[in-house]
């Protein structure tokens, strides 16, 4: 809506104002008054004359000073187009900054996940599917963390869906601190998350897997209701395979995940 709003701004001034319309007329109808008159005057005539025989001095004075008003008129003119034209840039490039400015803050809001802030599934996706092309190329190792919190249905029961809003907001709060500049997190479903760890062979992710499960343990998710909310999550570490498919690999993951859920959940589970 902005956008638009913006590209329409710039077209408006793409067009002849109404006062440059009647400045422009003006300058061209004393331009024709002063060239009729000085023809009348017989001026150029005389001008020609003048020019030719110095000491022949006759000239009419207004004949002499119509065409140096006539220059002055149009210098000021000029001027005054030059002043509009130089604003107008200014103007443009403020536009074109400002519209470039809601293109990266669209592109960020359509790969970004309300609640969490963290990037969403479909982003995952597009980037799981650059990794894998990446490390075919580069032939080097990529790993993947998918994360469910433990039974976070009754904290929504016992403590109300608001509450579960909120624990899901510091929880992106949580990966994020927890995580490499190389890794990447995202919200995968309604309280599973997945992290990206290029580079990263499978010991690496299960080391990066239960940092993540033990700041989750430390840390103290109150703040709509006074008291202590403590969660856990589960974690499925895996590594990719360079023959198996991007779908093969999630599942696999998403195995590993249901194992730790198997074993008691607060654990991570590698995927064989
Ligand atoms: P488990 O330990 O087996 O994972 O148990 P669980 O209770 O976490 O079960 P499950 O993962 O199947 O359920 C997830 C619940 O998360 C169900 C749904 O009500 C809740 N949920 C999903 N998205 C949201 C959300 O955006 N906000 C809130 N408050 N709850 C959500
Ligand atoms: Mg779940
Ligand atoms: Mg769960």
């Amino acid at each position: 809506m902005q956008l638009q709003d913006q590209s329409k701004d710039v077209r408006v001034d793409e067009n002849f104002s109404r006062s440059e319309l009647i400045e422009l007329l003006a300058v061209i109808f004393f331009a024709s008054l002063s060239t009729l008159l000085m023809i009348h005057l017989e001026a150029f005539d005389k001008l020609y004359r003048y020019s030719r025989m110095m000491e022949r001095y006759e000239f009419d004075e207004i004949a002499v000073f119509l065409p140096s008003f006539l220059a002055i008129g149009f210098v000021l003119y000029s001027y005054r187009r030059i002043q509009k034209l130089e604003s107008e840039m200014i103007r443009r490039r403020e536009v074109e900054r400002q519209l470039l400015k809601s293109e990266k803050l669209f592109k960020n809001l359509s790969i970004t996940d309300d609640l969490t802030q963290l990037y969403n599934s479909r982003y995952f996706y597009k980037r799981l599917k650059e990794e894998i092309n990446r490390l075919i190329r580069y032939k080097q190792p990529l790993s993947l963390l998918l994360i469910d919190i433990d039974d976070f249905k009754r904290i929504n029961d016992r403590d109300g869906h608001l509450q579960g809003d909120n624990i899901l907001k510091q929880t992106g709060i949580v990966i994020q601190d927890c995580l490499r500049n190389t890794d990447s997190a995202y919200r995968y479903g309604g309280e599973e998350f997945t992290i990206l760890l290029p580079e990263t062979g499978i010991e690496d992710a299960i080391i990066v897997a239960n940092r993540i499960r033990e700041c989750f343990v430390a840390h103290d998710f109150s703040s709509i209701t006074n008291k202590t909310i403590h969660i856990s999550v589960s974690i499925g570490a895996c590594q990719f395979k360079p023959e198996e498919t991007m779908e093969a690999f999630v599942k696999r993951t998403d195995d590993a995940l249901y194992a730790a859920k198997r074993s008691g959940k607060n654990c991570v589970h590698p995927s064989q």
